[in-house]
């Protein structure tokens, strides 16, 4: 029998994340973790408060790990909003700022697809942008008269399947092209080469920065996000959280997530090691007849023009590799490839080096 909920289930279209494969001697290259773990500080910190024990709720208000993003990234405490990973984050920004806001949010066609879920959840008209033909984020598009004013400009940077950066200058183009326009900069990746917009900050109170802690400190598992802005939209994502009476980060969380942002010394090893492995990993594809797009983050996307990205990723598995694939139009035949080890990726291009013998 159809309820009247039947209608309702059926629309909505829930984000499809990596796979999570549930068996061992994978090598996981198909959703962007990192290959170092995390900082044996904050490995150590974490330990010490279990063994203290957890009796006690956690500080509802990430105190100390607010105080520590704050200094760091040279902003003040109520410029720091902290949430369970970006994607609870992105869902407060969402339910707080777009959902009654009846105008729409702009995003490129080929982004983060959460942006296009929450958009979904919540009713919010988007508007896609395509990129350009080589993949990038056109600023000018996102300019062009809407007959409306966007309620906001979303994407992230170096996007993502793409591994694109969209320079500081464009941004900034951004931000004063469109005063009031919410621009929401999805910073998951920046660590690995980029420049951080909140370098624009000071001078732009309409631009939001999310960060995470799943990639550059490789704390996926620990689930830790956050967002820098003006205080006026900290506080609105901080009334969206009370009002949901959200969980705030429970203990172990804020004490490893504040001794791994604080191991500057871990944290810029593991970067540069993988910027590194990716220059590596880059020249290998490229010989082996990719074309791979220009990526600062921590994955490559990358086709074939002999082979479908579908066969390909199909065949890597066989050999117990798994990389990203997705069936959107234009993207369909890229694969999208953590980088790993340099061993790990030395695998991946030995792997592929034998699929694509004549
Ligand atoms: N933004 C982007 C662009 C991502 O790729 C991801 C990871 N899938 C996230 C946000 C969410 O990261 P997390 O919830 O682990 O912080």
């Amino acid at each position: 029998m159809s309820r009247f909920w039947s209608d309702h289930v059926a629309q909505l279209l829930p984000y499809v994340p990596g796979e999570q494969p549930k068996v061992a001697d994978l090598l996981k290259l198909n959703t962007n973790e990192n290959p170092y773990g995390p900082s044996p500080k904050a490995v150590a910190a974490m330990q010490a408060c279990i063994n203290d024990g957890l009796r006690l709720y956690p500080d509802p208000e990430s105190s100390e790990l607010r105080a520590s993003l704050a200094h760091g990234w040279g902003l003040k405490p109520e410029q720091v909003f902290i949430g369970n990973g970006s994607d609870e984050v992105l869902a407060h920004v969402f339910h707080g700022f777009f959902l009654r806001a009846g105008r729409p949010v702009l995003m490129p066609d080929i982004t983060y697809s959460f942006y296009r879920t929450y958009s979904q959840l919540y009713d919010v008209p988007q508007k896609l942008v395509p990129l350009a033909d080589d993949f990038r984020i056109e600023v000018d598009d996102y300019l062009a008269d809407f007959g409306v004013e966007p309620a906001a400009i979303i994407f992230a940077n170096p996007n993502a399947p793409t591994g694109i950066t969209l320079p500081l200058d464009d941004i900034r183009r951004l931000a004063q092209g469109r005063p009031d326009t919410l621009i929401v900069v999805d910073e998951a990746y920046v660590e690995f080469g980029a420049e951080s917009a909140v370098a624009l900050l000071a001078e732009h109170d309409n631009i939001l920065v999310i960060h995470t802690f799943s990639k550059s400190r490789s704390l996926a598992g620990l689930r830790v996000g956050y967002a820098l802005g003006s205080p006026q939209l900290i506080e609105g994502l901080v009334r969206v959280k009370d009002s949901f009476n959200s969980y705030p980060l429970d203990r172990v969380a804020q004490v490893g997530a504040t001794a791994a942002f604080n191991d500057r010394e871990y944290f810029e090893h593991t970067r540069q090691a993988i910027m590194q492995a990716r220059e590596t990993l880059v020249e290998d594809l490229n010989e082996l007849g990719f074309q791979v797009l220009p990526s600062l983050a921590n994955f490559v996307f990358a086709r074939h023009p002999q082979h479908a990205g579908a066969d390909l990723a199909a065949a890597l598995r066989q050999k117990h590799i798994l990389v990203r694939r997705f069936s959107a139009p234009r993207i369909e035949n890229f694969l999208r490839i953590t980088v790993g080890t340099p061993a790990e990726c030395r695998r991946l291009g030995d792997a592929l080096r034998e699929l694509l013998k004549p």
